[in-house]
């Protein structure tokens, strides 16, 4: 059986380094290092992708949702990690949204997933609610990233297709942990409230709940 098909992959996140100077011989050194916790790919300031591990490998990760003291095997193997190589305080380039939305395009054909399956979600609404969970990208316009990857789809298969979706801008604007919840799969929606729920109680109702 292809490598592929025994993955679960279901999102596409977003994340930034916080450096903007990063050059392929930084990635390789990521690379060459051999950890697992750094992500699947590096996009640089000129729109260059630098692959660390294939889009098919469901053992990289790169948040602390997928540490085993938060929500490990769930959530292990379900993300595919993209950075963009952004200093927070910067956007992102033309041409890093051009690649980003390339690689989203790679990362489901890498895994046989029609366009629009793998959801889009940043670093922070992973993180969400996680005591030091990350907050990058810091900056990022998601829904231009969302109309050029409609129109990068487009451009390769015919309607009807099926629309890529993911958080919301005004989601991932939000103060981190503002509604201090954790949560998976990822809460995505805008509502929230001050409830906390605490943490085994609500991994519990996710395992009875079975989602998977
Ligand atoms: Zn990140």
């Amino acid at each position: 059986m292809a490598e592929s098909l025994l993955n679960k992959f279901e999102y596409f996140v977003i994340h930034s380094t916080d450096s903007g100077t990063m050059d392929t011989e930084q990635v390789e050194a990521i690379k060459s290092s051999g950890k697992k916790t750094k992500g699947h790919a590096y996009i640089l300031r000129d729109g260059t992708t630098v692959m660390v591990w294939p889009y098919t490998d469901g053992k990289v990760t790169a948040t602390k949702a997928e540490q085993s003291n938060y929500f490990g095997s769930q959530a292990v193997g379900t993300m595919i990690h993209v950075e963009l190589d952004t200093k927070s305080g910067t956007y992102p380039t033309e041409q890093q949204y051009i690649a980003l939305a390339k690689s989203y395009i790679d990362a489901s054909d890498a895994n046989n997933l029609p366009y629009g399956t793998l959801i889009i979600l940043t670093h922070k609404v992973v993180d969400w609610g996680i005591p030091n969970g990350h907050s990058d990208p810091t900056d990022i316009d998601l829904n231009f990233f969302y109309r050029m990857l409609n129109d990068a789809i487009l451009a390769r298969v015919k309607a009807p297709y099926c629309l890529p979706y993911g958080v919301s801008q005004e989601r991932h604007d939000m103060k981190n942990r503002a509604d201090y919840k954790e949560s998976w799969p990822p809460n995505l929606s805008t509502k929230f409230t001050f409830d906390v729920i605490p943490k085994q109680q609500l991994k519990s109702a996710l395992k009875a709940g079975g989602r998977k």
